[in-house]
Formats: structure tokens, sequence, C-alpha cells
């Protein structure tokens, strides 16, 4: 019998099973007994102990090849690399691995498509060719998205806050989220488009307040507190996430 953790809830009317990192989650109304989810378990078991070995086998960190995982949004997206004449990014709304029985709620597993210009494609022999390529889209996907969204951030945070920068990057960071110097200038990791919005508003928050105090004293954090008052899940979220919010060069 595979192991899985089951999470019921009043409101919920239907049996749900999903996978995500190699851990078996089975969501169930409170009325349904202990037998039924167990003979539901089994014979979806086949499928469960395949899903289980292929998720464990893959790394944390996304190594751009088919399948892997990419976290956009603080929302875990399946990376689905295809061919066609023009190469394009895009994210879908196909269910990629979760199986909701009796049309439960919608799946909340969607693709990232990575479409590879064909003609390109046929010089990308190798494996890791093909990964460095994938990443390449991916980089200039990404720091597009994160420019609309943080100057978009920006923008209603500094309202709220009374604080703007003289200016605002969006750039390229191997360890930090982002930074703030003595002319007032705000610069942002682009792969802060990775974390959820909340946690995007607290970086923007955090640097903001930079513009008032150029350290971490106590009133800095009495500050950020003032404008973000979940700074500490926000962190929290960031810190339990760390090892899938690096892009790491393809192996
Ligand atoms: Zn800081």
């Amino acid at each position: 019998m595979l192991e899985y953790q089951l999470i019921r809830s009043k409101r919920r009317k239907t049996l749900s099973l999903q996978v995500r990192h190699g851990q078996v989650t089975v969501r169930a109304p409170y009325y349904v007994a202990a037998t039924l989810i167990d003979t539901f378990i089994k014979e979806k078991s086949a499928w469960l102990h395949t899903k289980v070995a292929e998720q464990k086998k893959k790394p944390d960190f996304c190594d751009f090849s088919q399948g892997s995982s990419l976290f956009f949004l603080g929302e875990h997206l399946t990376l689905n690399i295809c061919l066609a004449k023009k190469s394009n990014v895009f994210i879908d709304n196909s269910i990629a691995n979760e199986v909701e029985l009796f049309c439960a709620s919608k799946p909340s597993l969607r693709q990232l498509n990575v479409v590879i210009n064909e003609r390109v494609s046929i010089r990308l022999i190798e494996p890791l060719d093909k990964a460095a390529r994938v990443k390449k889209l991916l980089e200039t996907y990404f720091k597009q998205q994160a420019e609309q969204l943080i100057i978009e951030r920006l923008e209603f945070l500094s309202t709220q806050t009374s604080l703007s920068p003289t200016k605002v990057n969006i750039r390229q960071y191997r360890a930090r989220w982002g930074s703030c110097n003595n002319r007032g200038e705000l610069s942002f990791n682009y792969l802060l488009v990775m974390a959820p919005i909340f946690v995007i508003d607290y970086v923007i928050i955090h640097e903001l307040c930079h513009l008032v105090h150029l350290n971490h004293s106590k009133d800095f954090w009495q500050l950020v507190e003032k404008f973000c008052p979940n700074v500490n899940t926000a962190k929290k979220w960031l810190n339990i996430h760390q090892s899938q919010l690096h892009w790491k060069n393809p192996t």
C-alpha cells in the first residue's frame, strides 16, 4: 500500500488525488469512510507508483528537460517542449499530472509550453544543447513578464508607501532578490516572477523601505512591517523554496 497524506474538508464533495514532489495527497469530504479511500488508492496504485517514481527521479531544480517543473507566480508549472515554425513560450490549462475525479474543481497543474523553432531544433543534436535553448527562451519570457509585473506592483506600492525610487532596474542576480543604492536606485532579480504576488510585494516593499533606512536596523523592519504585515510568511516562502528558485545551467 502506498503512503499518502489525507486531507479532509467540510466543503469538499469529491475525492481527489494528487502527486507532487513524489508525495501522494488525497483530498476527501468528511463523510467518506477510510476503507473507501483505501480501495480508491488501490485502484489507482499502478498509476500512482509510476508517477511517484517519475517525480522522485527528477531533481529539485529545473533542468530544462521535458516534464521538469518550474515556479511561475508561486504556481508549479510543468515544462512541455515542442516544435513549430516560430519559437514561443506560453502557459496553458491542460492537465499535467493531477487526476480529479467526479469532475471536481479545475486542475491545478498547468503546462509551461516552450516552442522551439523547427529549423533551429535541427542543430540541437545533444540533449544539453536543447536544454540550453529552452533555458534561453524561458529567460527571455521570464524577463518580459518580470519587467511588466514588477513595474506594475512597484507603481502601486509606491503610492501606498509614498516612497519612490529614482530609477528601477530589472536584472539578473546570482543570489539576491533586490537591492537599493545610495542614489535611490532599486534593482530587482527577474526570477522574482517565480514567487507568488505577496512575496514579490514583500521584496518590493523591502527595497522601498531601504530608501528611508539603508540598513537592516529595527527601524527598517518596523517600516517594512507597517506596509507588509505578512513579511514573515513571505520570508518563509522564499526560504522553503530556495532550491527551486535558482536556475542552474543544464548539466
Ligand atoms: Zn535589505
